[in-house]
């Protein structure tokens, strides 16, 4: 793409009362717009980033067999009244210009919508197991929206639902579940801990939490130095110091994001919506649940978190708006143009910076984006192009094709 063609532009200052990296730098850099409190839109570069994450998360739920579909954002408060959730506090009420009374609740979870769905399809222990998921758009009425893209009013958020007939197939999958998230977290670019949690009061007693160690997390943590075992202090009895109780190393306290995590819900939403399959002996029995987030959006504002330096944004390859940044230092532009086309055909994703403007900006709004490699051609490069890695001062002299070969490669 021609970066004179992107009608975002890069902020000259940072954005008022933008207290975390990710609020300065995206805004900044132009991926995203707040709109208010908690609520932002999601520029071109930022939605590139969005996609890319997105297609992580449907390849490794595709890859444990969930099923993508679309839920109603607009929840009939039916639903949340079969258990009790529709007095929730964080959910937004919505009420029709001409109605009365409140008939819609703008969805911010969807057990109950899928389970009631269903009711439909399950009647033996043959329609077993299933899972099914949604990207979708959530809407939370958080006190504390404060931290950019990490806590919105209104977020994305990967939801996936588990049916079972059994515990024991429960257990089987929510394995599953776990390791296809690591694998999700591992290739944004995040080392995520696996973290024991409490449950809150719709769900099981233990669930699990996908902790990413950040200053800016809301959450506090105790991980073991040694072996990585990890507990929310919500439910851990340990302080800083304690001995680990999975190998007797040191623990240690740590602030981090929650990622995502993985609910057991037992029979808690097949009872209350009346979800239940004839097993082998003919047995009526209440399918066993589960549940599995991810916040799509807190994840890209967790990678830029991680991965920042004072000047701008360091997006890991694999989910980069664009793999190089083609910088165009001469008069001309023939040579820049001919890069550009020869990248783009070897299947590259490049945005070349063919404005007006000098050399300084050029390179200001590289470090500001912060694609993973810039290729710079000047009068000094001939028919070859420099090929740095983000952050590296020189890069490497090359032909084109040669740039387009480590490009792929990722070096
Ligand atoms: P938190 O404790 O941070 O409020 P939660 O326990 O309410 O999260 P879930 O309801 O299980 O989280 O949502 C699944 C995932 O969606 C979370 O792990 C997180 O990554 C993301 N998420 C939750 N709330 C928000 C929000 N307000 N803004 C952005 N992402 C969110
Ligand atoms: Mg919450």
């Amino acid at each position: 793409m021609l970066q004179s063609a992107l009608f975002t532009k890069a902020l000259r200052d940072d954005p008022k009362d933008a207290l975390s990296a990710n609020a300065r730098l995206l805004e900044r850099a132009g991926f995203v717009h707040k709109n208010s409190a908690g609520v932002y839109s999601y520029l071109p570069l930022g939605l590139r980033v969005l996609k890319k994450i997105s297609a992580i998360v449907r390849e490794e739920m595709d890859g444990i067999g969930g099923q993508e579909l679309l839920l109603p954002a607009l929840l009939d408060r039916k639903y949340l009244d079969a258990t009790g959730r529709f007095a929730v506090d964080v959910g937004y009420d919505v009420r029709g210009k001409k109605d009365d009374a409140v008939q819609y609740v703008l969805g911010w979870t969807h057990e109950e919508v899928l389970t009631d769905i269903a009711t439909r399809f399950v009647s033996s222990y043959r329609d077993l197991p299933f899972s099914a998921y949604q990207i979708q758009t959530k809407f939370r009425n958080e006190p504390r929206a404060k931290s950019g893209v990490l806590r919105g009013r209104e977020f994305i958020m990967k939801d996936l639902y588990s049916f079972h007939a059994s515990q024991e197939d429960f257990d089987r999958f929510y394995l599953l579940a776990k390791e296809a998230y690591l694998r999700v977290f591992r290739r944004c670019g995040l080392d995520a801990l696996y973290v024991a949690a409490g449950g809150g009061a719709f769900t099981a007693s233990v669930t699990h939490e996908f902790q990413v160690v950040s200053p800016v997390g809301e959450d506090e943590i105790f991980v073991c130095s040694k072996c990585s075992h990890a507990e929310n202090s919500e439910i851990s009895k340990l302080v800083d110091g304690s001995a680990c109780p999975a190998c007797g190393g040191a623990v240690v306290k740590k602030t981090a994001i929650e990622v995502g995590n993985i609910f057991p819900l037992g029979t808690k939403y097949s009872e209350a919506l009346d979800l239940r399959f004839a097993d082998e002996n003919g047995e009526r029995k209440h399918v066993v649940m589960g549940s599995y987030g991810i916040g799509i959006s807190r994840l890209m504002g967790a990678v830029t978190e991680v991965h920042h330096a004072e000047q701008g944004l360091a997006w890991p390859l694999s989910i980069a708006p664009f793999r190089v940044h083609l910088l165009d230092f001469t008069r001309e532009g023939t040579r820049a143009k001919a890069a550009y086309d020869a990248l783009s055909s070897a299947g590259i994703e490049v945005l070349w910076d063919d404005r007006d403007v000098s050399p300084g900006e050029k390179f200001a709004s590289a470090d500001l984006m912060g694609l993973p490699f810039r290729a710079v051609v000047s009068e000094k490069t001939g028919d070859m192009v420099e090929l740095a890695k983000r952050g590296e001062r020189a890069g490497k002299l090359m032909s084109v094709s040669d740039a387009a070969g480590e490009l792929n490669h990722g070096i």
